[in-house]
């Protein structure tokens, strides 16, 4: 049997950094990555038999926990009847359907593999539809990592230092506007010197990965009205937050109807799925039926699809995003009275079935407030936390999850543990 150590050293003789996505490389907390071998609930356990609660739940697609019964029948009897045809199964059409019925902007969808893939879609599809090119997002903001998205992005990116990607044509990047995020007046500023430029504005209507940094109401207001007054389109990301806020996504919870969305991580349950989609005349603008042309080869896959299928249904058991906000806010609540009573900087919000943790001592509301955060008082307690078993995000710029599985119990115990730590760390900070 091999340790953590020594699987890290192996990896990076292969594969760059030794992992296959960057922030999982523990680079900006120190250590070596777990390697895990099993995950039931809210439980997930490491190569060397350490078992850990874990609130990254797969950086998001985790609602139901690892390894739900229903959900893992469904990926083994879609399985068991072919991997993949290249060509259209009815279960898509049931989960299209689905999509459509709880997320409010959605009359079409198309499934792809990935949220990046989403996303990049999406973007084309709004600028073949404008005949614009130019694109407003928000830093911090990530969209995942095609090219015009990876401008002042967040995610990996932040963790690193590093907005922006190497390799990224200075003629692509030209075409994409960053403002700050939670800036009205920002937004306001460069519609009306560019606006009848603008193609679309790309948002996640909560920021998930420069940690967590909840929307201000009229900032979102704003993106909307602006963009219907100047012929532009609205791109929700929703690739963290769909079916993660609130069953309706973060589109039914603030009440605001953009014109396109991405989704992934939940829809998937766990499998490589993730969807966008919106308003029909748009949509109707795809290949075949239109001039802009995405296309997938696995995209659509039964497994994935039986998958998310399987997920979706569960989530709409009543009740279910009240108790998974209460678990979240539990959490948030306990964790920073915690801190408070032993005098730590501390704060933590959640939305819905996701949370953030700051090292501050109000919870940040933009880019630059997120930014100020001791990064090195959360490695601090980010390694504590998994000494004792509680698997956080390892980065400070990266939001958290909790998922049905986690009981009240489980919640409380984790407070317990970080208590400890803060009431002890004056011991704890020079390791
Ligand atoms: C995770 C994420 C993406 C990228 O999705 P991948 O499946 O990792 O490509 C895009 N947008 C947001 C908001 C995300 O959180």
């Amino acid at each position: 049997m091999s340790t953590n150590a020594e699987l890290f050293e192996r990896a990076q003789k292969h594969i760059p950094g030794g992992v296959n996505s960057p922030v999982r490389a523990f680079r900006s907390v120190g250590g070596a990555p777990r390697f895990f071998v099993r995950g039931q609930g809210a439980r997930a356990t490491d190569v060397e038999g350490r078992q850990y609660l874990d609130y990254v739940g797969s950086w998001g697609p985790l609602i139901l926990g690892h390894a739900h019964p229903e959900v893992i029948e469904a990926v083994r009897k879609a399985a068991a009847d072919g991997l993949s045809f290249g060509a259209p199964v009815a279960a898509e059409i049931e989960l299209a359907e689905t999509l459509c019925r709880l997320a409010p902007s959605l009359d079409m969808v198309r499934l792809v593999s990935s949220g990046t893939e989403a996303t990049m879609s999406a973007i084309r599809l709004a600028r073949g539809h404008t005949g614009r090119d130019l694109l407003v997002k928000f830093e911090g903001c990530y969209h995942g990592h095609s090219d015009s998205l990876l401008v002042k992005a967040g995610s990996g990116l932040l963790t690193f230092g590093n907005p922006s990607s190497s390799g990224v044509p200075a003629d692509t990047a030209r075409h994409t506007l960053v403002l700050p995020y939670n800036d009205a007046a920002a937004l306001e500023e460069a519609f009306a010197r560019q606006g009848d430029d603008i193609a679309a504005i790309i948002v996640e209507p909560v920021a998930g990965n420069m940690n967590l940094i909840a929307p201000d109401p009229a900032f979102l207001a704003a993106a909307r009205a602006l963009t219907v007054r100047h012929g532009a389109l609205l791109i929700f990301d929703e690739v963290m937050t769909g079916f993660r806020v609130a069953l309706d996504s973060a589109q039914g919870l603030f009440g605001i109807v953009p014109d396109l969305s991405t989704f992934g991580k939940v829809i998937g349950g766990g499998m490589p799925l993730a969807a966008f989609g919106g308003r029909r005349d748009i949509m109707e603008k795809i290949a075949p039926l239109g001039p802009v042309y995405q296309a997938g080869t696995l995209s659509g896959n039964p497994v994935a699809v039986a998958a998310g299928l399987a997920t979706l249904r569960l989530i709409e058991a009543p009740g279910f995003y009240e108790r998974l906000s209460a678990r979240a806010q539990q959490l948030c609540q306990g964790l920073t009275a915690a801190a408070r009573r032993h005098g730590v900087d501390f704060c933590a919000q959640n939305i819905g079935g996701m949370f953030g943790l700051y090292f501050a001592r109000a919870c940040p509301d933009s880019f630059a407030a997120v930014m100020r955060c001791d990064t090195a008082a959360f490695g601090r307690f980010f390694h504590a936390m998994l000494e004792d078993g509680h698997y956080f995000a390892p980065s400070a710029f990266e939001a958290g999850f909790v998922s049905a599985a986690h009981s009240e119990a489980d919640i409380k115990h984790t407070i317990a543990a970080a208590e400890r730590y803060f009431a002890g760390r004056g011991l704890k900070t020079e390791d």
